[in-house]
């Protein structure tokens, strides 16, 4: 689908999102509001629904929380976004004037409710951001700008927020770059916000996170900002302070278009390398936690260590999936050779200690 006639959302470069990731009370979007109002924002953002993983969490405010974005609006001059997931939610967003609506990462992964939401804003001429899927799935991503673009919707940017995955990770939502990445090399118009909340998941790491993204000629960014972050009623570790955001948006260099421009393909392929060596790393992190268990579960078993056979068939699996992968016979015995010897060092040490104990 060619998307020729795509409309900018207001000023295209730099672009930027400030806000709670919830409405909870009238004082704290108004107070958060009016310390962002002096800051240059284009939009102010606040969760009215939330999509959240277990219920008992604290869902949203509903429709009450629109009244004071209308109020935030009247106050400050400033537009203001929320996201909407299903009919109801778009048509209460429209009906308090709601400048841009967003969907969720939860809701991009469904096609079945997103093109409910698009079914919705038929006719609508309201800008929608759209959030990439929780799974890295570029094609599901595109599925759901065409469904929202099929609606007639002519303004359309996207936000990226990381992808979920299983383990331990320096990121809530692993970024994978590359995704977003290809996603600006096939459609180059459309304005790319990154969401450095949902990417870092806590507040120390937003700067570094959001300076990658405008070095990688993102339009812009999304980051949850709240009065008092720490008693937020949601998403508390990641949320900063609207004087903590001034800072962080202050020490950021904003790369003017057409300057710094980074050759792309390479870029993408590196930033893939990067990540996979990332994930290599976060593995062999938890294999060795896995080989640290199986020693104390040796040690009271009294079970030796070296497992000869258990070993030569690990080896020959290996051998034969990593022929399949284009990995060579020497490759695989001296890599797996260097880890077993130092889950055999996990052991040991694991061992020790519990003699100590005991
Ligand atoms: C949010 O921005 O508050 C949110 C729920 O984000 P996501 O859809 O990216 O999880
Ligand atoms: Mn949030």
């Amino acid at each position: 689908m060619k998307m020729e006639d795509l409309q900018p959302i207001g000023k295209k470069h730099p672009f930027i999102i400030a806000g709670p990731c919830s409405a909870e009370t009238e004082e704290q979007v108004m107070e958060t509001a009016r310390q962002l109002a002096g800051q240059n924002i284009d939009l102010f953002r606040a969760g009215i629904w939330k999509p959240r993983t277990r219920p008992n969490s604290f869902e949203g405010v509903g429709k009450v929380g629109l009244k004071w974005l209308k109020n935030v609006k009247k106050e400050t001059g400033l537009k203001v976004t929320t996201e909407v997931a299903n009919t109801k939610h778009v048509f209460e967003a429209l009906k308090h004037d709601v400048d841009v609506v967003w969907l969720g990462a939860r809701t991009t992964v469904n096609p079945f409710s997103v093109q409910e939401v698009a079914d919705a804003l038929e006719g609508v001429d309201i800008p929608v951001l759209i959030k990439n899927p929780i799974n890295p799935d570029l094609k599901l991503w595109i599925g759901a700008i065409e469904r929202i673009y099929k609606a007639g919707v002519r303004s359309i940017g996207v936000i990226h927020r990381g992808f979920s995955a299983h383990g331990v990770s320096e990121f809530r939502n692993i970024p994978r770059w590359q995704i977003p990445l290809e996603l600006k090399r096939q459609f180059p118009d459309m304005m790319i916000i990154c969401d450095n909340s949902n990417i870092c998941g806590k507040r120390e790491t937003l700067q570094e996170v959001a300076q990658k993204a405008l070095d990688l000629n993102f339009d812009g960014i999304m980051t949850e900002t709240h009065i008092t972050p720490d008693d937020a009623w949601s998403d508390a570790a990641q949320q900063i302070t609207p004087a903590q955001f001034k800072e962080m948006t202050s020490n950021l260099i904003w790369r003017r278009e057409g300057n710094g421009k980074v050759a792309l393909d390479l870029t993408k392929y590196r930033e893939e390398i990067d990540e996979i060596d990332q994930e290599l790393l976060d593995l062999l992190g938890r294999r060795m936690g896995v080989a640290r268990k199986i020693g104390l579960y040796k040690k009271e078993n009294n079970i030796s260590i070296y497992q000869r056979k258990r070993w030569s068939a690990i080896l020959e699996k290996a051998v034969m999936q990593g022929a399949k992968r284009g990995l060579g016979e020497e490759f695989i015995s001296q890599y797996l050779e260097a880890i077993h010897q130092e889950s055999i060092n996990h052991q040991e040490e694991i061992m020790k200690t519990a003699d100590v104990k005991s």
